[in-house]
């Protein structure tokens, strides 16, 4: 500084200083090197529960986070640390790309990767590490709960089918012996001469008490299909199967059916149907047939005295034309116990049964309304229900259907007895074959004995020939000798079962009943047992208890035509 003339009259080291000192804080200023957002961010980053590595474009690791440095101590040593990236990157990378979370020790977390840019160039990556473990925990408790419930609803499907299957059996025995004791009495008490009046008087008491019997058999049997019923409501099984009918056999059949057990109680049982409503309609008729018998059948149980009353109208009646939807509304009106207001909420939950002391007499299990209600929702329409405790309740049911024909039902009571297309439970007796073929020669395969005397007894006043077989085994022996009109084939048999004789049958190299109709006929009547029957190859599905009028009427569906001599409509057959 002495060179400089300046310096020789001052000391510069001040200026300097001071120099230096402005070029200090210029740094200091432009560099924020005494600005706490620096460390504020590093301690932000460091708090996060996620893990965060930071690499550059070679791949190397340029910053971690305090949790990612738990989950990988060997960041803290830079040799180690070169080491580690990469087998660490392609896992992340391969995790990634798979959606796959990555286990790290116990815990397991999701990765992430983030591009990062500066003016457009990527300058590296950063990957984030967040724990999911707790998230994962539960879905995988919630797998395994799903898991638990699912086996247990499959094995009560399983229950209730091998339950339904098993009590369906001795039913049979019950119901279709019984029935022959019916038929006896009515032939016993329709003699003149034959019997002695002490005789058709014991015989008119064992009517009685097999009436009864019978009367218990079908209660015990509508519990089961209640149970089945709603199985297969809750397992979304249940079909709403719609094809075109005829409105007014409908209301005649539950008229013939509601009609006996109110006059039973002692009640009036009222039908009013608007006679110009369109007979022909489309939709499910067993479904719509079950939901309206069921609430007229509650109507009959829960009214002491007074009337019981089925009002059939639409709205929409007038001027409606085929293709048009009808809004049919089915009312019915009963004059008895009525519902608590506190009730009605739980009315169409199922198991739900109110005033239990005031009914213990009667039957039921709360699963009738539950299953109409779901019933009814299937079809697209609506229940409403109006009740007053003391005095009564109104069931308002509308139902949208399809109108097929518009040929109004016309007056119910018109032509009494040729109306019913159905099957009439309870005014069977005295009972008449509804045909006659004598010529006909059946072959009856079952493995239970019982069962098989049940079947030819209720084919017995109907006149046709029977052979019988006790299992899959003898009835494709049987079918290879002879040839049959019809055979009633059960399913459930040791050795071989009724699907594989029917296959054996059917595939016989010129056997005289490749062709020969085979009804499965069997206790097997749960979820999709008929349509699985139907696939399998039988001709049709009966379900057992055997209901009489139901055999014969699918039989006489089969039979060759020229071998049945009459039929109940009175037609008489060459
Ligand atoms: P249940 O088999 O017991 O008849 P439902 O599901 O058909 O079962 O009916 C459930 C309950 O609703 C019945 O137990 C009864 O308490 C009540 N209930 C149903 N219909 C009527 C009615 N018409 N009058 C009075 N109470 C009724």
């Amino acid at each position: 500084f002495k060179l400089i003339p300046l310096a020789r009259k001052f000391d510069v080291m001040i200026m300097g200083y001071a120099l230096c000192t402005v070029f200090m804080l210029i740094a200091i200023i432009k560099y924020r090197m005494l600005d706490a957002t620096e460390a504020a961010r590093d301690y932000v980053v460091d708090e996060l529960s996620e893990g965060i590595i930071v690499v550059d474009t070679e791949d190397k690791i340029s910053y971690f986070n305090k949790p990612a440095q738990k989950l990988f101590p060997e960041l803290d040593d830079p040799e180690k640390s070169a080491l580690l990236a990469p087998k660490l990157l392609f896992d992340l990378e391969k995790a990634i790309r798979s959606g796959e979370p990555i286990k790290i020790g116990e815990e397991i977390f999701t990765p992430r990767a983030n591009p990062l840019t500066e003016d457009g160039t990527k300058i590296g990556t950063l990957y984030s590490l967040s724990d999911d473990s707790e998230h994962y925990r539960y879905m995988e408790k919630l797998r395994e709960q799903k898991q638990i419930a699912d086996n247990a609803n499959e094995a009560k499907s399983q229950f209730l089918a091998n339950m339904s299957h098993e009590i369906r059996t001795p039913i049979n025995a019950v119901l279709g012996l019984n029935e022959m004791i019916l038929r006896e009495c009515d032939k016993v008490k329709a003699s003149e001469e034959a019997a002695s009046p002490e005789v058709k008087e014991a015989f008119a008491n064992i009517g009685e008490y097999s009436g009864n019997i019978e009367g218990a058999g079908n209660n015990l049997l509508s519990i089961i299909n209640g149970i089945l019923d709603i199985s297969k409501i809750e397992a979304g099984k249940m079909d709403i199967v719609e094809l075109e009918y005829d409105l007014r056999s409908l209301l005649k059949d539950i008229n013939d059916m509601i009609s006996f057990r109110a006059a039973e109680k002692g009640l009036e049982f009222a039908v009013d149907v608007d006679e110009t409503l369109p007979g022909g309609l489309y939709g499910d008729r067993v479904r719509i047939r079950q939901v309206i018998t069921n609430i007229l059948t509650n109507a009959v149980k829960y009214t002491d005295n007074g009337t019981v009353r089925l009002t059939v109208s639409s709205k929409n009646a007038d001027g409606v034309k085929e293709g048009d939807t009808l809004n049919l509304r089915v009312v019915i009106k009963d004059t008895g116990i009525g519902i608590k207001p506190e009730d009605m909420d739980k009315l169409f939950d199922k198991f739900q049964r109110f005033e239990l002391e005031r009914n213990s007499t009667i039957e039921g299990t709360g699963l009738g309304l539950a299953i109409a209600g779901q019933l009814v929702s299937m079809m697209g329409g609506k229940i409403k229900v109006d009740s007053k405790y003391g005095f009564g309740s109104t069931f308002t049911i509308t139902l949208p259907q399809r109108v097929v024909s518009v040929k109004p039902v016309g007056n119910l009571k018109a032509h009494p007895d040729n109306a019913s297309d159905g099957i009439n439970d309870d005014a069977r007796h005295p009972y008449r074959p509804s045909f006659t073929a004598p010529d006909a020669l059946v072959l009856i395969v079952d493995d239970s004995k019982v069962n098989l005397m049940v079947a030819q007894a209720l084919l017995r006043d109907t006149g046709v020939k029977t052979d019988t077989a006790d299992g899959g085994l003898k009835a494709v022996e049987l079918a290879a000798r002879k040839a049959y009109d019809l055979i009633l084939m059960d399913q459930r048999m040791p050795t071989m079962d009724g699907t594989e004789a029917l296959n054996l049958i059917r595939r016989q190299d010129g056997g005289p009943n490749v062709r020969t109709p085979v009804i499965c006929m069997t206790a097997d009547a749960i979820i999709g047992a008929r349509e699985r029957y139907l696939s399998e190859g039988f001709d049709d599905y009966l379900s057992k208890p055997i209901n009489s009028q139901e055999l014969e009427q699918t039989m006489l569906k089969y039979l060759p035509k020229d071998k049945i001599s009459n039929n109940d409509d009175g037609t008489e057959k060459p």
